[in-house]
């Protein structure tokens, strides 16, 4: 049977943002409830170790990291469920979710609903994609044990996942569409002087190949950007590292968005186009996107609340 809810505060979106919004919203009595979303803990949860977030000089696990987020958020009386929010009506207050069957209404609304990982659009990509075909190399690394793997992109998530690879695969091929990384310095030198891993510049997938019965990667069609030349290469498995798309299609129509799908926000603040939604974490902002500027503007959001 359908359901409905009213609510002070929703959070759609379990990630450091989300998480961090529900701290400082139950710490200010307004019990909010955060409805998690597909992947409860955001991309954190596909990741292993965490260096980079402060507090923990021996670094931590992602999803470590956000069992810690979640549980301080709940010591405090935030509930979390595990809905996922199809549709929204931000035309009136209170403001109306719908997720599955059931419909819950708010008086302010904090959209933390990240970001998902970009796929090249290709038919085979799609056709092959758990079949040698993937997006988190965390994930799915264990997997290609000795086997041959390329990964495509040129930012820190490709060096990241190139390197991670390098402990389970025979060989990691970096296919990146330029001559030269975008990943930070450090992390574009240790992919580079990694014996396990070569890069082919200038470089495009056209097709990935494979075999029907049982599904699997046999291969993959690079061209050579600036040659034109195109050529098959051995591979088992392809990782997609191309970057990440705003999780905005529940909102579509209802709040504005830039070019790239991005949440606009006001300067300074998490307040979006319509009074009383806010929005914070990757699914706002296209520069940073790291935890610690995700929980930083999951804090704004709630106090803007
Ligand atoms: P990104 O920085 O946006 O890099 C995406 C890469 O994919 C770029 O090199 C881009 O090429 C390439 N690309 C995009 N679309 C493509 C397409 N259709 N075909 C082929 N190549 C394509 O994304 P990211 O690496 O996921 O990183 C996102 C953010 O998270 C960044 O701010 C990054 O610093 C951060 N991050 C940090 C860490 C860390 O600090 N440890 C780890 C992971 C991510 P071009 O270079 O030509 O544009």
């Amino acid at each position: 049977m359908a359901d409905s809810h009213h609510e002070k505060v929703i959070i759609v979106g379990g990630g450091p943002a989300g998480y961090t919004a529900a701290l400082y919203a139950a710490r200010a009595d307004l019990e909010p409830l955060v409805l998690e979303g597909p992947q409860p803990g955001g991309q954190l949860t596909m990741t292993t170790e965490v260096d980079n977030y402060p507090g923990f000089p021996e670094g931590v696990q992602g999803p470590e990291l956000m069992e810690l987020m979640k549980k301080q958020a709940e010591r405090f009386g935030t509930r979390c469920i595990f809905e996922e929010v199809s549709k929204v009506d931000l035309s009136q207050r209170p403001f109306t979710l719908t997720a599955g069957s059931d419909t819950y209404t708010c008086d302010a609304l904090i959209v933390a609903s990240g970001a998902s990982a970009r796929w090249l659009g290709i038919e085979s990509e799609a056709k092959y994609r758990g079949f040698g075909v993937s997006a988190c190399a965390t994930c799915d690394a264990f997997f290609f044990r000795d086997k041959e793997v390329f990964v495509v992109g040129g930012g820190d998530t490709a060096a990241e996942e190139s390197l991670f690879l390098t402990k389970f695969a025979s060989h990691v091929t970096l296919v990146h569409r330029r001559d030269e990384l975008r990943a930070s310095k450090i992390l574009a030198e240790r992919v580079q002087a990694d014996e396990k891993v070569s890069l082919l510049w200038d470089s495009v997938v056209e097709e990935i190949l494979g075999e029907d019965d049982p599904p699997h990667v046999t291969g993959v069609r690079i061209k050579n950007v600036k040659s034109g030349e195109v050529t098959d290469h051995p591979a088992d498995g392809i990782f997609m590292a191309i970057g990440h798309t705003p999780n905005t299609a529940f909102l579509k129509g209802q709040i504005e968005v830039d070019d790239a799908g991005f949440i606009t926000t006001a300067p300074h603040s998490t307040a979006t186009s319509v009074a009383g939604v806010f929005a914070c974490g990757d699914v706002m902002d296209p520069h940073y996107k790291q935890a610690i500027t995700a929980a930083g503007t999951g804090c704004q959001a709630a106090l803007d609340a």
